[in-house]
């Protein structure tokens, strides 16, 4: 018989009750430590005091009014980002995939008003994941999300990663836009290095393509700076922005230059509850606290310090761990084991982890992990790596 629940997710048999920082706690008492952070999305780790604050005071307040409303809540949030960023507007979502699609129509909106009905091409590369609505299932293509669901939405073209000569062929006149993680998170924490986001945007440049990052797992402060594209000096003209933004509650964001939104007029877009004040006045309060230079340096820090101690297991566990990647505390472990069984012996340590595609397993702490917390993490990690080299 089918579970109640639709069984669209292998679930491990955990059920958490609590949680308080770097920290969970399961019904049978159990603590973990929290290396997944809901995939990245408790940004500043569980019931931070002051998202609590924020969340409890705007609950007494309101909820949620209509986008016939003017909602100070938006302007307030929509302000700090534009300040912060290459952005000029933004269009708030529930989720990382509600970005997708709306970066999808933007893009193609654009070249429609600029007299370019036949620019509706997006790049796409392999490995990468925009969502699961039907738009981003056929943005990132793979056969495994796509599989039994066509047809498909018309007009990807998807190219091998790291592919410069096939990406330079796949521009033509008919190119719209291209989509990329500058971190790939699902498909195993693989970086863009600085020099082809550069060329990237070159190209974009050149040929009149609009480049749009998604940045939904990679971004909010995750490697160290507000938005990963940073460390390379070059800027989208719209990015997609979720997870991390709300701290735990459900929030996106399409951040755009002014340029590129133009075409994103009065009825061209809405969503019913897409930047409700309750979620950009959490929303707000998690930019602010990550935005602070000096909490973005800690980050890099911490991210420093537990990449060194993963560095060193590796060194001790070659059986186990082939490899540490990724940039600040969106970290990666190349596995020799299959990932889904480092993730489930790390269950029995007690330390949380994400499996991603490329045998590698994710570690994706609060920002604001303790150092005790890494030092702990690192402790288990390795109890994990002698669980499993026992077992071979
Ligand atoms: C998680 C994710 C999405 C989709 O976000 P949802 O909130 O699950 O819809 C899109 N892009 C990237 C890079 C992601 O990591």
């Amino acid at each position: 018989m089918i579970p109640s629940v639709l069984p669209t997710y292998n679930r491990a048999p955990i059920a958490f009750v609590k949680g308080e920082g770097s920290w969970l706690m399961a019904e049978d008492g159990r603590r973990y430590l929290d290396l997944g952070s809901g995939i990245a999305v408790n940004a500043l780790g569980h019931a931070h005091p002051a998202l609590v604050q924020v969340l409890t005071d705007q609950a007494q307040k309101l909820w949620h009014v209509s986008n016939v409303y003017t909602v100070p809540e938006q302007e307030r949030l929509a302000g700090l980002l534009t300040d912060q960023t290459f952005a000029d507007t933004v269009f708030f979502t529930n989720s990382g995939t509600e970005t997708a699609e709306l970066a999808i129509k933007m893009a193609r909106k654009f070249h429609y008003d600029a007299g370019h009905p036949e620019r509706v091409e997006i790049v796409t590369f392999d490995g990468a994941f925009h969502g699961r609505s039907t738009g981003a299932i056929a943005a990132a293509g793979s056969e495994k999300m796509v599989k039994g669901f066509g047809p498909l939405m018309p007009g990807f073209v998807h190219l091998k990663w790291g592919d410069h000569d096939a990406l330079r062929a796949a521009i033509s006149d008919k190119t719209c836009a291209v989509i990329i993680e500058p971190i790939q998170g699902e498909g195993g924490i693989r970086v863009v290095p600085d020099q082809c986001l550069k060329g990237l945007r070159d190209l974009c440049d050149e040929t009149g393509t609009l480049l749009i990052f998604d940045e939904v797992q990679c971004g909010m402060g995750r490697t160290g700076r507000l938005f990963a594209h940073e460390w390379a000096g070059v800027t989208p003209d719209i990015m997609m922005v979720a997870k991390g933004i709300g701290g735990g509650f459900p929030l996106g964001a399409v951040l755009a230059t002014e340029r590129a939104a133009s075409g994103m007029t009065a009825g061209t877009h809405g969503s019913t509850y897409g930047g409700n004040p309750l979620g950009c006045a959490v929303g707000a309060k998690v930019v602010e606290i990550i935005s602070d230079p000096a909490f973005l340096a800690e980050v890099a820090r911490k991210g420093a310090l537990l990449r060194q101690g993963l560095e060193s297991l590796v060194a001790r566990h070659p059986q186990v761990f082939e490899a540490v990647r990724g940039e600040g505390l969106m970290l990666g472990l190349k596995c020799k084991p299959a990932p889904a069984d480092v993730v489930k012996v790390g269950y029995d340590q007690g330390i949380l982890t994400i499996a991603a595609a490329d045998n590698v397993i994710r570690l994706l702490p609060a920002l604001n992990i303790p150092d005790a917390d890494i030092a702990e993490a690192l402790t288990r990690l390795d109890q994990v790596a002698t669980e499993l080299e026992k077992a071979a």
